[in-house]
């Protein structure tokens, strides 16, 4: 078929497409049973045999082109990889960043950047998968960030604060967001922004301090403390004062990503909630029998079905190279609404063994929760359908 050059001529697939992927990372999980993540939740432990069966598939360089050594994959293919984890009880969100991160170091990273890191990171060999831009004190304002990098030489002398930096303790690179120019000195508030790629292994101890955050969930997620750290200038990514403009672009790649990954808990929470209705017998029949217990699931499920549908043109538009701003929004969006719609039916179908840590449950309702806050929250999506889509008044 000849490459779409508009919406209308792009295609989507219905039905269990992929099967290959579908089918080998089903095998990958069959590895990784419950009790597995059952420890690493208990113990906060990072799920470092499933990273590793991961990488070791190649299912992590996906994105990456083969020139590089990745798979070169679309990104269906790869969103399909993700949700197959999560379908089959996995937390793929471990990882999922050696994904999408180096996106940035694709579209915006010099001949030489991409030559030097991008076979490394195909590999395995090197893990980027921390990307640091929320601070404490600005939140979702990114352009008001406060991280610092002053040029000295042939470095960036970096200082300030991000919380939030997932996996920062297991990557060897970072990704991350700091104001070159301070924002009185720029005319938009988006210039003035850069990306640096921090090598984690030098800058620990040396102007760099990770910190472990508790949190409802064990995403392995961290602040970080910079306090001098020198970052060679050579690691610059894309143009200096630009740095916003490239980390959005590979917002969307985000978006349809993580959306996989909700429709995976979807369908996961779907099917534990009706094998539990239709087994569980209270008053002398199944409690599926019962509407009140039927229809929640059910609603889930056509809730779930639409949302696939809106993530697949996402990243068929995406995959056509056409805009897919307003589609990667609304499937975030649907997908982890869905996602959290069926983790309550899920919940509410258990009584109180949906408090039990054997089932599960309770554990994967916690994981879910978070895909209407991280990467961005409900909200900042409504706003970009409201201003960008409909042409509303900007709310923020
Ligand atoms: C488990 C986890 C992992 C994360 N991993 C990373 C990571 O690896 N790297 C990273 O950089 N960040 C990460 N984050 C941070 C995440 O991206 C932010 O938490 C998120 O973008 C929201 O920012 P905030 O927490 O500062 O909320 P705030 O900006 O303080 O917002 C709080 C609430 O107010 C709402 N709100 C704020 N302003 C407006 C407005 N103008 N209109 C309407 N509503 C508004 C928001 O929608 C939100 O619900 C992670 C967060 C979590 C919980």
């Amino acid at each position: 078929m000849s490459i779409p050059r508009s919406a209308d001529q792009v295609q989507v697939s219905l039905g269990e497409d992929h099967q290959d992927i579908r089918d080998a990372v089903r095998r990958i999980c069959s590895d990784f049973p419950a009790e597995y993540w059952r420890r690493a939740d208990r113990q906060e432990l990072y799920p470092t045999e499933f990273v590793e069966a991961m990488t070791a598939s190649g299912y992590l360089a996906a994105l990456i082109p083969e020139e590089y050594g990745g798979a070169g994959l679309s990104m269906r293919a790869a969103g399909v990889i993700l949700q197959e984890c999560h379908a089959n009880g996995c937390y793929a969100a471990a990882c999922h960043a050696q994904m999408y991160t180096m996106g940035t170091l694709l579209r915006h990273g010099s001949l030489d950047q991409k030559a030097k890191y991008l076979p490394a990171i195909a590999s395995g060999e090197l893990r980027l998968q921390a990307f640091g831009v929320t601070e404490p004190t600005t939140g979702t304002d990114t352009t008001k960030l406060k991280t610092r990098a002053v040029r000295d030489d042939d470095h960036y002398v970096v200082t300030g604060q991000k919380v939030w930096t997932s996996r920062a303790e297991h990557s060897d690179l970072m990704l991350l967001l700091v104001r070159t120019t301070p924002l009185d000195l720029v005319v938009k508030k988006t210039d003035g922004l850069s990306v640096l790629l921090v090598d984690m292994r030098e800058a620990r101890g040396n102007g760099m301090e990770v910190r472990p955050l508790s949190a409802m969930i064990n995403h392995n997620t961290t602040e970080i403390f910079f306090d001098g750290l020198r970052v060679p200038a050579k690691n610059l990514i894309g143009p200096e004062g630009k740095g916003f403009r490239c980390i959005l672009d590979g917002m969307n790649a985000e978006r349809i990503l993580v959306s996989h990954e909700s429709i995976g808990d979807a369908r996961w929470f779907i099917r534990t909630a009706s094998l539990y209705a239709t087994e569980r017998i209270v008053f002398d029949r199944p409690i599926g029998q019962n509407q009140g217990v039927q229809f929640p699931i059910a609603r889930a499920y056509a809730e779930t079905q639409a949302a696939d549908m809106m993530l697949r043109k996402a990243a068929a538009l995406f995959d056509a190279d056409l805009p897919c701003g307003e589609d990667a929004n609304i499937a975030k969006l649907l997908a982890s609404e869905a996602a959290w719609h069926a983790a309550e039916a899920c919940m509410q179908t258990h009584g109180g063994f949906g408090y039990a840590r054997e089932y599960d449950v309770e554990r994967r309702w916690r994981e879910t929760r978070v895909q209407q806050i991280a990467p961005i929250s409900t909200n900042l999506v409504l706003a970009y359908i409201g201003e960008h889509v409909l042409g509303m008044p900007r709310s923020y």
